[in-house]
Protein backbone atom coordinates (compact mmCIF):
# COMPACT_ATOMS: atom_id res chain seq x y z
CA UNK A 1 0.00 0.00 0.00
CA UNK A 2 1.66 3.10 -0.95
CA UNK A 3 0.77 6.82 0.18
CA UNK A 4 -1.39 7.40 -2.64
CA UNK A 5 -4.11 4.01 -1.72
CA UNK A 6 -3.55 4.57 2.15
CA UNK A 7 -4.83 8.54 1.60
CA UNK A 8 -8.42 6.73 0.00
CA UNK A 9 -8.70 3.10 2.08
CA UNK A 10 -7.89 5.08 5.03
CA UNK A 11 -10.50 7.25 4.20
CA UNK A 12 -13.16 4.82 3.73
CA UNK A 13 -12.23 2.50 6.79
CA UNK A 14 -12.86 6.11 9.30
CA UNK A 15 -16.41 5.54 7.55
CA UNK A 16 -16.56 1.99 8.26
CA UNK A 17 -15.58 2.73 12.11
CA UNK A 18 -18.24 5.71 12.16
CA UNK A 19 -20.93 3.37 10.54
CA UNK A 20 -20.15 1.03 12.90
CA UNK A 21 -20.38 2.32 15.91
CA UNK A 22 -23.05 4.44 15.24
CA UNK A 23 -25.04 1.36 14.46
CA UNK A 24 -23.57 -0.86 16.58
CA UNK A 25 -26.56 -1.41 19.13
CA UNK A 26 -28.13 -3.23 15.72
CA UNK A 27 -25.78 -6.38 15.86
CA UNK A 28 -26.36 -9.20 18.03
CA UNK A 29 -24.39 -8.55 20.85
CA UNK A 30 -22.83 -12.18 21.13
CA UNK A 31 -21.83 -14.24 17.85
CA UNK A 32 -23.07 -17.46 17.45
CA UNK A 33 -19.83 -19.15 15.91
CA UNK A 34 -18.49 -22.74 17.64
CA UNK A 35 -14.48 -22.95 18.20
CA UNK A 36 -12.90 -23.38 15.11
CA UNK A 37 -15.31 -21.70 12.61
CA UNK A 38 -12.39 -19.36 11.74
CA UNK A 39 -9.91 -21.75 10.91
CA UNK A 40 -12.23 -23.25 8.66
CA UNK A 41 -12.90 -20.43 6.83
CA UNK A 42 -9.34 -18.88 6.50
CA UNK A 43 -6.12 -20.96 4.25
CA UNK A 44 -3.40 -22.31 6.77
CA UNK A 45 -0.65 -20.28 5.04
CA UNK A 46 0.12 -16.93 4.47
CA UNK A 47 -0.33 -15.69 1.06
CA UNK A 48 2.77 -15.55 -1.19
CA UNK A 49 1.84 -12.55 -3.22
CA UNK A 50 0.84 -9.49 -2.28
CA UNK A 51 -3.05 -9.50 -2.11
CA UNK A 52 -5.58 -6.20 -2.49
CA UNK A 53 -6.53 -4.04 0.57
CA UNK A 54 -10.38 -4.47 -1.14
CA UNK A 55 -9.59 -8.66 -1.21
CA UNK A 56 -8.33 -8.41 2.40
CA UNK A 57 -11.33 -6.11 3.85
CA UNK A 58 -13.82 -8.26 2.53
CA UNK A 59 -12.88 -11.15 4.14
CA UNK A 60 -13.02 -8.88 7.82
CA UNK A 61 -17.02 -8.41 6.53
CA UNK A 62 -17.44 -11.88 5.64
CA UNK A 63 -15.20 -13.70 8.25
CA UNK A 64 -13.90 -11.83 11.25
CA UNK A 65 -17.13 -9.70 11.80
CA UNK A 66 -18.97 -12.74 11.97
CA UNK A 67 -17.09 -13.90 15.02
CA UNK A 68 -17.24 -10.14 17.02
CA UNK A 69 -18.85 -9.93 20.44
CA UNK A 70 -19.60 -6.40 20.39
CA UNK A 71 -18.23 -5.01 23.50
CA UNK A 72 -19.46 -1.30 22.45
CA UNK A 73 -22.92 -2.13 22.52
CA UNK A 74 -25.16 -0.86 24.28
CA UNK A 75 -26.04 -4.38 24.64
CA UNK A 76 -23.12 -5.41 25.84
CA UNK A 77 -23.62 -6.33 30.41
CA UNK A 78 -20.83 -8.57 30.49
CA UNK A 79 -17.79 -8.20 32.43
CA UNK A 80 -16.54 -4.40 32.97
CA UNK A 81 -16.95 -1.54 30.46
CA UNK A 82 -14.33 -1.57 27.65
CA UNK A 83 -15.05 1.71 25.90
CA UNK A 84 -13.23 3.46 23.10
CA UNK A 85 -14.47 6.78 21.94
CA UNK A 86 -13.47 9.18 18.88
CA UNK A 87 -10.81 10.88 20.53
CA UNK A 88 -9.17 7.75 21.84
CA UNK A 89 -9.45 6.42 18.16
CA UNK A 90 -7.97 9.47 16.93
CA UNK A 91 -4.96 8.81 19.48
CA UNK A 92 -3.97 5.32 18.79
CA UNK A 93 -4.22 6.11 14.81
CA UNK A 94 -1.53 8.95 15.56
CA UNK A 95 0.58 6.61 18.04
CA UNK A 96 0.20 3.70 15.17
CA UNK A 97 1.98 6.49 12.84
CA UNK A 98 4.39 7.62 14.74
CA UNK A 99 5.15 4.23 16.34
CA UNK A 100 7.74 5.86 19.13
CA UNK A 101 8.53 3.80 21.85
CA UNK A 102 9.06 6.37 24.94
CA UNK A 103 11.08 3.86 27.48
CA UNK A 104 13.85 6.72 28.19
CA UNK A 105 13.13 10.07 27.49
CA UNK A 106 15.60 10.21 25.14
CA UNK A 107 14.08 7.78 23.00
CA UNK A 108 11.00 9.98 22.44
CA UNK A 109 10.91 13.61 24.86
CA UNK A 110 7.46 14.39 24.17
CA UNK A 111 6.04 11.05 24.56
CA UNK A 112 7.47 10.42 28.19
CA UNK A 113 6.78 14.33 28.93
CA UNK A 114 2.79 14.41 27.91
CA UNK A 115 2.75 11.38 29.63
CA UNK A 116 3.96 13.16 32.81
CA UNK A 117 1.45 15.72 32.41
CA UNK A 118 -1.80 13.65 31.39
CA UNK A 119 -0.99 11.42 34.83
CA UNK A 120 -0.60 14.68 36.95
CA UNK A 121 -4.08 16.08 35.56
CA UNK A 122 -5.58 12.90 35.89
CA UNK A 123 -4.42 12.54 39.58
CA UNK A 124 -5.44 16.19 40.24
CA UNK A 125 -9.17 14.88 38.63
CA UNK A 126 -9.23 12.33 40.89
CA UNK A 127 -8.41 14.20 43.94
CA UNK A 128 -5.53 11.73 45.07
CA UNK A 129 -3.12 13.42 47.15
CA UNK A 130 -0.01 15.58 46.16
CA UNK A 131 2.65 12.61 46.76
CA UNK A 132 1.16 10.85 43.83
CA UNK A 133 2.24 13.94 41.64
CA UNK A 134 5.00 14.15 39.43
CA UNK A 135 5.11 17.89 39.16
CA UNK A 136 8.65 19.27 39.85
CA UNK A 137 11.09 16.99 38.36
CA UNK A 138 12.86 15.83 42.54
CA UNK A 139 9.69 14.67 43.20
CA UNK A 140 9.85 10.71 44.25
CA UNK A 141 5.86 10.33 43.51
CA UNK A 142 4.55 10.25 40.35
CA UNK A 143 2.29 8.67 37.45
CA UNK A 144 2.82 6.04 34.78
CA UNK A 145 0.59 4.08 32.07
CA UNK A 146 0.72 0.62 32.51
CA UNK A 147 -1.02 -1.81 30.21
CA UNK A 148 -3.43 -3.51 32.39
CA UNK A 149 -4.43 -3.73 35.95
CA UNK A 150 -2.57 -6.87 36.20
CA UNK A 151 0.66 -5.21 35.32
CA UNK A 152 0.48 -2.65 37.85
CA UNK A 153 -0.47 -4.74 40.60
CA UNK A 154 2.36 -7.06 39.75
CA UNK A 155 4.73 -4.19 39.01
CA UNK A 156 3.67 -2.93 42.80
CA UNK A 157 4.46 -6.51 44.00
CA UNK A 158 7.68 -6.76 42.88
CA UNK A 159 8.45 -3.03 44.54
CA UNK A 160 7.16 -4.23 47.28
CA UNK A 161 9.04 -7.64 47.40
CA UNK A 162 12.14 -5.69 46.87
CA UNK A 163 12.28 -3.32 49.16
CA UNK A 164 11.16 -6.06 51.99
CA UNK A 165 14.04 -8.30 50.80
CA UNK A 166 16.62 -5.12 51.15
CA UNK A 167 15.42 -4.79 54.79
CA UNK A 168 15.39 -8.49 55.77
CA UNK A 169 18.89 -8.29 54.02
CA UNK A 170 20.41 -5.48 55.74
CA UNK A 171 19.58 -7.37 59.15
CA UNK A 172 20.39 -10.62 58.36
CA UNK A 173 23.62 -10.50 55.91
CA UNK A 174 24.48 -13.58 55.81
CA UNK A 175 21.02 -15.06 54.60
CA UNK A 176 20.50 -15.33 51.14
CA UNK A 177 17.66 -13.53 49.17
CA UNK A 178 16.09 -16.81 47.95
CA UNK A 179 15.98 -17.97 51.32
CA UNK A 180 14.14 -14.85 52.98
CA UNK A 181 11.83 -14.97 50.18
CA UNK A 182 9.88 -18.11 51.81
CA UNK A 183 9.70 -15.71 55.05
CA UNK A 184 7.57 -13.11 52.77
CA UNK A 185 4.02 -13.40 52.91
CA UNK A 186 1.20 -10.85 51.41
CA UNK A 187 -2.80 -9.74 51.66
CA UNK A 188 -5.80 -9.60 49.69
CA UNK A 189 -9.57 -9.95 50.49
CA UNK A 190 -11.31 -13.00 49.15
CA UNK A 191 -13.23 -11.11 46.62
CA UNK A 192 -10.03 -9.43 44.92
CA UNK A 193 -9.77 -9.84 41.44
CA UNK A 194 -7.57 -13.03 40.05
CA UNK A 195 -4.73 -11.09 39.03
CA UNK A 196 -3.67 -10.24 42.30
CA UNK A 197 -2.89 -14.36 42.91
CA UNK A 198 -1.61 -14.12 39.91
CA UNK A 199 0.87 -11.40 40.84
CA UNK A 200 1.68 -13.93 43.68
CA UNK A 201 2.15 -16.71 41.89
CA UNK A 202 4.87 -14.98 39.23
CA UNK A 203 6.54 -12.84 42.44
CA UNK A 204 7.01 -16.28 44.01
CA UNK A 205 5.19 -15.49 47.53
CA UNK A 206 2.49 -16.80 49.86
CA UNK A 207 -0.85 -15.13 49.33
CA UNK A 208 -3.47 -14.76 52.04
CA UNK A 209 -7.05 -13.76 51.46
CA UNK A 210 -8.88 -12.51 53.94
CA UNK A 211 -12.71 -13.59 54.74
CA UNK A 212 -14.71 -10.23 53.59
CA UNK A 213 -17.48 -8.80 55.44
CA UNK A 214 -21.20 -9.28 54.81
CA UNK A 215 -20.84 -6.34 51.61
CA UNK A 216 -18.09 -7.83 50.46
CA UNK A 217 -15.70 -5.48 52.07
CA UNK A 218 -11.98 -6.06 53.69
CA UNK A 219 -11.77 -4.65 56.81
CA UNK A 220 -8.88 -3.65 58.96
CA UNK A 221 -9.36 -5.86 61.98
CA UNK A 222 -9.59 -8.96 60.17
CA UNK A 223 -6.37 -8.37 58.12
CA UNK A 224 -4.74 -7.29 61.54
CA UNK A 225 -5.75 -10.40 63.03
CA UNK A 226 -4.00 -12.43 59.70
CA UNK A 227 -1.10 -10.22 59.95
CA UNK A 228 -0.14 -10.73 63.71
CA UNK A 229 -0.93 -14.86 63.29
CA UNK A 230 1.30 -14.63 60.49
CA UNK A 231 4.24 -12.91 62.24
CA UNK A 232 3.90 -15.30 65.16
CA UNK A 233 4.68 -17.86 63.00
CA UNK A 234 7.77 -16.10 61.59
CA UNK A 235 6.45 -14.62 58.34
CA UNK A 236 7.10 -11.18 57.25
CA UNK A 237 4.12 -9.69 55.81
CA UNK A 238 5.41 -7.12 53.09
CA UNK A 239 2.17 -5.99 50.58
CA UNK A 240 -1.54 -5.40 51.03
CA UNK A 241 -3.81 -5.12 47.51
CA UNK A 242 -7.15 -3.87 49.21
CA UNK A 243 -10.01 -3.34 45.71
CA UNK A 244 -12.12 -0.53 45.48
CA UNK A 245 -14.81 -1.93 42.92
CA UNK A 246 -14.50 -5.75 43.35
CA UNK A 247 -14.91 -7.70 40.23
CA UNK A 248 -18.06 -9.51 41.94
CA UNK A 249 -20.23 -6.89 43.45
CA UNK A 250 -18.27 -3.60 43.10
CA UNK A 251 -17.42 -3.75 46.75
CA UNK A 252 -15.31 -1.25 48.47
CA UNK A 253 -12.51 -2.45 51.20
CA UNK A 254 -12.01 0.07 54.29
CA UNK A 255 -9.16 1.91 52.52
CA UNK A 256 -8.67 3.80 55.96
CA UNK A 257 -8.50 0.55 58.21
CA UNK A 258 -6.61 -1.14 55.81
CA UNK A 259 -4.12 1.78 56.10
CA UNK A 260 -3.83 1.88 59.12
CA UNK A 261 -2.59 -1.40 59.39
CA UNK A 262 -0.84 -1.64 56.69
CA UNK A 263 1.50 1.09 58.26
CA UNK A 264 1.32 -0.31 61.34
CA UNK A 265 3.00 -3.19 60.24
CA UNK A 266 5.20 -1.73 57.85
CA UNK A 267 3.58 -3.39 54.54
CA UNK A 268 3.37 -1.88 50.89
CA UNK A 269 -0.43 -0.77 50.84
CA UNK A 270 -1.61 -1.14 47.01
CA UNK A 271 -5.09 -0.06 45.26
CA UNK A 272 -6.65 -1.73 42.90
CA UNK A 273 -9.47 0.50 41.39
CA UNK A 274 -9.20 -1.24 37.87
CA UNK A 275 -13.35 0.27 37.43
CA UNK A 276 -14.00 2.04 40.24
CA UNK A 277 -11.49 4.39 39.90
CA UNK A 278 -12.97 6.71 36.85
CA UNK A 279 -15.97 7.32 38.85
CA UNK A 280 -13.38 9.07 41.44
CA UNK A 281 -13.53 11.46 39.03
CA UNK A 282 -16.91 12.80 40.15
CA UNK A 283 -16.51 14.23 43.93
CA UNK A 284 -19.70 12.91 45.05
CA UNK A 285 -17.96 8.73 44.72
CA UNK A 286 -14.36 9.96 46.61
CA UNK A 287 -15.70 9.27 50.09
CA UNK A 288 -14.43 5.68 49.06
CA UNK A 289 -10.93 7.14 48.42
CA UNK A 290 -10.52 8.21 52.24
CA UNK A 291 -7.46 6.65 53.58
CA UNK A 292 -5.81 6.69 50.56
CA UNK A 293 -3.26 9.02 51.36
CA UNK A 294 -1.98 5.83 53.19
CA UNK A 295 -1.53 3.75 49.72
CA UNK A 296 2.02 3.37 48.26
CA UNK A 297 0.57 2.63 45.20
CA UNK A 298 -3.06 3.09 43.65
CA UNK A 299 -3.87 2.05 39.75
CA UNK A 300 -7.44 1.84 37.90
CA UNK A 301 -8.03 1.40 34.25
CA UNK A 302 -9.49 4.65 32.20
CA UNK A 303 -9.68 1.72 29.50
CA UNK A 304 -12.50 0.48 31.41
CA UNK A 305 -15.09 3.19 31.91
CA UNK A 306 -13.18 6.50 30.49
CA UNK A 307 -13.52 5.70 27.57
CA UNK A 308 -9.81 5.58 26.42
CA UNK A 309 -9.49 2.43 24.58
CA UNK A 310 -7.58 -0.35 25.67
CA UNK A 311 -4.63 -0.58 26.73
CA UNK A 312 -4.31 2.24 29.31
CA UNK A 313 -3.95 1.64 33.16
CA UNK A 314 -3.08 4.49 34.65
CA UNK A 315 -0.48 3.82 37.98
CA UNK A 316 0.72 6.19 40.88
CA UNK A 317 3.60 5.58 43.60
CA UNK A 318 4.15 7.58 45.97
CA UNK A 319 8.25 6.95 45.73
CA UNK A 320 9.70 5.80 42.68
CA UNK A 321 12.70 4.71 43.67
CA UNK A 322 11.09 1.50 45.02
CA UNK A 323 10.54 1.41 41.05
CA UNK A 324 13.80 2.03 40.36
CA UNK A 325 15.43 -0.32 42.27
CA UNK A 326 13.42 -3.57 40.99
CA UNK A 327 13.51 -2.43 37.32
CA UNK A 328 16.25 -0.87 36.90
CA UNK A 329 19.14 -2.30 34.48
CA UNK A 330 21.31 0.56 32.95
CA UNK A 331 23.28 -0.95 29.55
CA UNK A 332 25.36 1.25 27.83
CA UNK A 333 23.17 1.58 24.56
CA UNK A 334 20.46 2.81 26.61
CA UNK A 335 22.09 5.21 28.30
CA UNK A 336 21.47 9.32 27.22
CA UNK A 337 22.88 12.75 28.11
CA UNK A 338 19.95 13.93 30.11
CA UNK A 339 19.48 10.47 32.22
CA UNK A 340 18.81 11.33 35.74
CA UNK A 341 17.22 14.56 34.37
CA UNK A 342 13.82 13.50 32.94
CA UNK A 343 11.58 10.04 33.87
CA UNK A 344 12.75 7.61 31.71
CA UNK A 345 9.54 5.02 32.04
CA UNK A 346 11.63 1.72 31.42
CA UNK A 347 12.39 1.86 35.03
CA UNK A 348 8.96 1.83 36.28
CA UNK A 349 7.40 -1.25 34.39
CA UNK A 350 8.72 -4.66 33.06
CA UNK A 351 8.63 -4.61 29.18
CA UNK A 352 11.29 -2.16 28.08
CA UNK A 353 9.82 -0.58 25.21
CA UNK A 354 6.10 1.28 25.54
CA UNK A 355 3.43 2.57 23.58
CA UNK A 356 2.67 6.24 23.02
CA UNK A 357 -0.64 5.92 25.37
CA UNK A 358 -0.61 9.39 26.48
CA UNK A 359 -1.84 10.77 23.34
CA UNK A 360 -5.15 9.33 23.58
CA UNK A 361 -5.35 9.79 27.19
CA UNK A 362 -5.02 13.61 26.58
CA UNK A 363 -7.15 13.70 23.33
CA UNK A 364 -9.74 12.17 25.56
CA UNK A 365 -9.34 14.60 28.62
CA UNK A 366 -8.97 17.62 26.57
CA UNK A 367 -11.83 16.80 24.20
CA UNK A 368 -14.75 15.58 26.79
CA UNK A 369 -13.22 17.98 29.57
CA UNK A 370 -14.33 17.16 32.74
CA UNK A 371 -17.20 17.99 32.45
CA UNK A 372 -18.05 15.41 29.90
CA UNK A 373 -16.33 12.91 31.69
CA UNK A 374 -18.48 13.48 34.71
CA UNK A 375 -21.51 13.79 32.84
CA UNK A 376 -20.82 10.06 31.08
CA UNK A 377 -20.21 8.69 34.64
CA UNK A 378 -23.17 9.82 36.40
CA UNK A 379 -25.06 8.69 33.15
CA UNK A 380 -24.09 5.62 33.52
CA UNK A 381 -24.76 5.25 36.99
CA UNK A 382 -28.51 6.75 36.48
CA UNK A 383 -29.13 4.31 33.71
CA UNK A 384 -27.99 1.56 36.48
CA UNK A 385 -30.27 2.79 38.97
CA UNK A 386 -33.14 2.73 36.60
CA UNK A 387 -32.11 -0.71 36.11
CA UNK A 388 -32.21 -1.48 39.71
CA UNK A 389 -35.51 0.03 39.92
CA UNK A 390 -37.03 -2.43 37.20
CA UNK A 391 -35.44 -5.35 38.80
CA UNK A 392 -36.93 -4.17 42.24
CA UNK A 393 -40.05 -3.98 40.89
CA UNK A 394 -40.52 -7.99 39.99
CA UNK A 395 -40.95 -9.87 42.52
CA UNK A 396 -39.76 -12.59 41.14
CA UNK A 397 -36.32 -11.19 41.03
CA UNK A 398 -33.62 -10.65 43.91
CA UNK A 399 -30.64 -7.82 44.28
CA UNK A 400 -28.53 -9.98 47.05
CA UNK A 401 -25.94 -6.74 47.04
CA UNK A 402 -26.79 -2.93 47.20
CA UNK A 403 -25.96 -1.76 43.84
CA UNK A 404 -22.59 0.21 43.64
CA UNK A 405 -22.03 2.53 40.52
CA UNK A 406 -22.87 1.34 36.98
CA UNK A 407 -23.53 -2.51 37.93
CA UNK A 408 -26.37 -4.06 39.19
CA UNK A 409 -25.81 -7.95 40.33
CA UNK A 410 -29.16 -9.86 40.32
CA UNK A 411 -30.74 -13.01 40.40
CA UNK A 412 -34.38 -15.00 40.15
CA UNK A 413 -35.25 -15.67 43.70
CA UNK A 414 -34.94 -19.46 44.78
CA UNK A 415 -32.35 -22.31 43.56
CA UNK A 416 -29.44 -20.98 42.02
CA UNK A 417 -29.74 -23.25 38.72
CA UNK A 418 -32.86 -21.07 38.18
CA UNK A 419 -30.71 -17.99 37.80
CA UNK A 420 -27.54 -20.15 35.70
CA UNK A 421 -30.45 -21.25 33.12
CA UNK A 422 -31.79 -17.88 32.77
CA UNK A 423 -27.93 -16.43 31.77
CA UNK A 424 -27.63 -19.21 29.24
CA UNK A 425 -30.48 -18.81 27.41
CA UNK A 426 -30.28 -14.98 27.62
CA UNK A 427 -26.58 -15.22 26.18
CA UNK A 428 -27.20 -18.08 23.78
CA UNK A 429 -29.98 -15.82 22.63
CA UNK A 430 -27.29 -13.27 21.85
CA UNK A 431 -29.82 -10.04 21.84
CA UNK A 432 -27.97 -9.16 25.59
CA UNK A 433 -24.66 -10.39 26.83
CA UNK A 434 -23.89 -10.86 30.80
CA UNK A 435 -21.70 -12.85 32.97
CA UNK A 436 -22.25 -14.09 36.27
CA UNK A 437 -20.40 -13.86 40.14
CA UNK A 438 -21.31 -16.09 42.97
CA UNK A 439 -21.38 -14.24 46.36
CA UNK A 440 -20.50 -16.84 49.27
CA UNK A 441 -22.62 -19.46 47.47
CA UNK A 442 -24.90 -17.50 45.81
CA UNK A 443 -25.16 -17.15 42.04
CA UNK A 444 -25.96 -13.92 40.19
CA UNK A 445 -25.89 -12.08 37.01
CA UNK A 446 -23.86 -9.30 36.80
CA UNK A 447 -25.46 -6.47 34.68
CA UNK A 448 -22.62 -3.36 33.59
CA UNK A 449 -23.98 -0.25 32.04
CA UNK A 450 -21.05 -0.24 29.48
CA UNK A 451 -21.74 2.19 26.21
CA UNK A 452 -21.78 5.47 26.34
CA UNK A 453 -24.49 5.27 24.30
CA UNK A 454 -26.83 3.57 26.22
CA UNK A 455 -30.32 4.69 26.60
CA UNK A 456 -33.38 4.78 28.21
CA UNK A 457 -35.24 2.31 25.67
CA UNK A 458 -32.27 0.13 25.81
CA UNK A 459 -32.12 -0.46 29.15
CA UNK A 460 -36.08 -1.27 29.20
CA UNK A 461 -35.61 -3.13 25.93
CA UNK A 462 -32.92 -5.95 27.66
CA UNK A 463 -35.02 -5.75 30.85
CA UNK A 464 -38.44 -6.70 28.31
CA UNK A 465 -36.13 -9.64 26.96
CA UNK A 466 -34.78 -10.65 30.58
CA UNK A 467 -38.16 -10.72 31.83
CA UNK A 468 -39.49 -12.82 28.63
CA UNK A 469 -36.61 -15.61 29.47
CA UNK A 470 -37.43 -15.49 32.96
CA UNK A 471 -41.18 -16.10 32.45
CA UNK A 472 -40.24 -19.42 29.96
CA UNK A 473 -38.40 -21.07 32.66
CA UNK A 474 -40.33 -20.51 34.98
CA UNK A 475 -43.07 -21.49 33.24
CA UNK A 476 -40.78 -24.59 32.06
CA UNK A 477 -39.75 -25.28 35.60
CA UNK A 478 -42.94 -24.34 37.72
CA UNK A 479 -45.78 -24.56 34.81
CA UNK A 480 -46.36 -20.53 36.13
CA UNK A 481 -44.12 -17.78 35.23
CA UNK A 482 -44.33 -16.71 38.54
CA UNK A 483 -42.70 -19.47 39.21
CA UNK A 484 -43.31 -20.64 43.17
CA UNK A 485 -43.85 -17.05 43.96
CA UNK A 486 -46.83 -16.07 45.53
CA UNK A 487 -47.48 -12.82 44.37
CA UNK A 488 -49.11 -10.76 46.79
CA UNK A 489 -52.42 -9.41 46.70
CA UNK A 490 -52.67 -5.80 45.74
CA UNK A 491 -54.12 -3.72 48.80
CA UNK A 492 -58.27 -3.00 48.09
CA UNK A 493 -59.23 -0.01 49.70
CA UNK A 494 -62.43 1.38 49.49
CA UNK A 495 -63.46 5.15 48.38
CA UNK A 496 -64.87 5.93 51.86
CA UNK A 497 -61.62 4.41 53.45
CA UNK A 498 -59.24 6.61 51.05
CA UNK A 499 -61.34 9.55 52.11
CA UNK A 500 -60.79 9.61 55.51
CA UNK A 501 -57.31 8.33 55.66
CA UNK A 502 -56.05 11.70 53.42
CA UNK A 503 -57.99 15.28 53.71
CA UNK A 504 -56.70 15.99 50.05
CA UNK A 505 -57.45 13.24 48.03
CA UNK A 506 -59.03 15.60 45.62
CA UNK A 507 -55.24 16.22 44.78
CA UNK A 508 -54.37 12.75 43.84
CA UNK A 509 -57.02 12.85 41.16
CA UNK A 510 -55.88 15.87 39.72
CA UNK A 511 -51.96 14.58 39.83
CA UNK A 512 -53.72 11.17 38.33
CA UNK A 513 -55.35 12.69 35.60
CA UNK A 514 -52.55 15.38 34.24
CA UNK A 515 -51.39 14.37 30.48
CA UNK A 516 -47.91 12.35 31.67
CA UNK A 517 -48.30 11.83 35.38
CA UNK A 518 -49.93 8.80 35.54
CA UNK A 519 -46.90 7.36 34.32
CA UNK A 520 -44.94 8.43 37.11
CA UNK A 521 -47.49 8.96 39.76
CA UNK A 522 -48.84 6.11 40.96
CA UNK A 523 -52.52 7.22 41.95
CA UNK A 524 -53.41 4.63 45.04
CA UNK A 525 -50.18 6.17 46.89
CA UNK A 526 -50.88 9.64 46.36
CA UNK A 527 -54.61 8.73 47.63
CA UNK A 528 -52.93 6.62 50.68
CA UNK A 529 -49.72 9.33 51.83
CA UNK A 530 -50.38 12.79 52.81
CA UNK A 531 -49.09 15.56 50.33
CA UNK A 532 -45.71 16.25 51.57
CA UNK A 533 -44.76 12.84 51.58
CA UNK A 534 -46.65 12.39 48.11
CA UNK A 535 -44.17 15.21 47.02
CA UNK A 536 -41.02 14.21 48.55
CA UNK A 537 -41.56 10.89 47.36
CA UNK A 538 -41.87 12.36 43.65
CA UNK A 539 -39.26 14.15 43.84
CA UNK A 540 -37.03 11.72 45.23
CA UNK A 541 -38.34 9.30 42.10
CA UNK A 542 -37.20 12.26 39.68
CA UNK A 543 -34.08 12.73 40.77
CA UNK A 544 -32.74 9.19 40.83
CA UNK A 545 -34.53 8.30 37.50
CA UNK A 546 -35.23 11.05 35.42
CA UNK A 547 -38.23 9.50 33.17
CA UNK A 548 -38.88 10.42 30.08
CA UNK A 549 -42.37 10.55 28.19
CA UNK A 550 -40.41 7.79 26.02
CA UNK A 551 -39.56 5.27 28.78
CA UNK A 552 -43.40 4.50 29.43
CA UNK A 553 -43.74 1.17 28.34
CA UNK A 554 -47.10 2.02 26.61
CA UNK A 555 -45.90 5.40 24.79
CA UNK A 556 -43.08 3.07 23.06
CA UNK A 557 -43.52 -0.88 23.48
CA UNK A 558 -41.35 -2.16 20.64
CA UNK A 559 -40.16 -5.56 21.54
CA UNK A 560 -36.48 -6.09 21.46
CA UNK A 561 -36.00 -8.36 18.95
CA UNK A 562 -37.14 -5.69 17.01
CA UNK A 563 -34.50 -3.32 17.95
CA UNK A 564 -31.53 -5.98 17.06
N1 LIG B 1 -8.78 -5.76 39.08
C1 LIG B 1 -10.11 -5.69 39.06
C2 LIG B 1 -10.85 -5.25 40.28
C3 LIG B 1 -10.80 -6.00 37.89
O1 LIG B 1 -12.13 -5.94 37.88
C4 LIG B 1 -10.08 -6.40 36.75
C5 LIG B 1 -10.78 -6.74 35.50
O2 LIG B 1 -11.92 -6.48 35.30
C6 LIG B 1 -8.69 -6.47 36.83
C7 LIG B 1 -8.07 -6.15 38.01
C8 LIG B 1 -7.87 -6.92 35.65
O3 LIG B 1 -7.81 -5.89 34.72
P1 LIG B 1 -6.80 -5.97 33.47
O4 LIG B 1 -7.51 -6.73 32.43
O5 LIG B 1 -6.57 -4.54 33.11
O6 LIG B 1 -5.58 -6.65 33.94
Amino acid sequence: MDHKEFRVKAKELVDYIADYLENVRDHRVYPGVQPGYLHARLPTEAPQAPESWDDIFRDVEDHIMPGIVHWQSPHMHAYFPALTSYPSIMGEMLSSALNVLCFTWASSPAGTELETIAMNWLGKLLGLPDCFLNEKNDSPGGGVIQTTASEATLVSLLAARTRALMELSSLNPEVQSSELLGHLICYCSDQAHSSVEKAGLIGLVRMRYIESDEHQCMRGAKLEEAILNDKDKGLVPFWVCATLGTTGSVAFDNLREIGEVCEKHSAWLHVDAAYAGSAFICPEYRHWLNGVDMADSFAFNPSKWLMVNFDCTAMWVKDSTALHRTFNVNPIYLRHENSGKAIDYMHWQIPLSRRFRALKLWFVLRNYGVVGLQKHIRESVRLAQKFEALVLADQRFDIPQPRNLGMVAFRLKGDNTLTERLLKRLNARGYIHAVPACFKGVYVIRFTVTSQRTTNQDILNDWSEIKTVASEILMDTFGSENGNIVMPKKPRISLKETRELNATFGTSLLLANSPMSPKIVNGTHVAICDYEQVLSSCAQTFAQLKMEPKDSPGAKSEPIGAKH
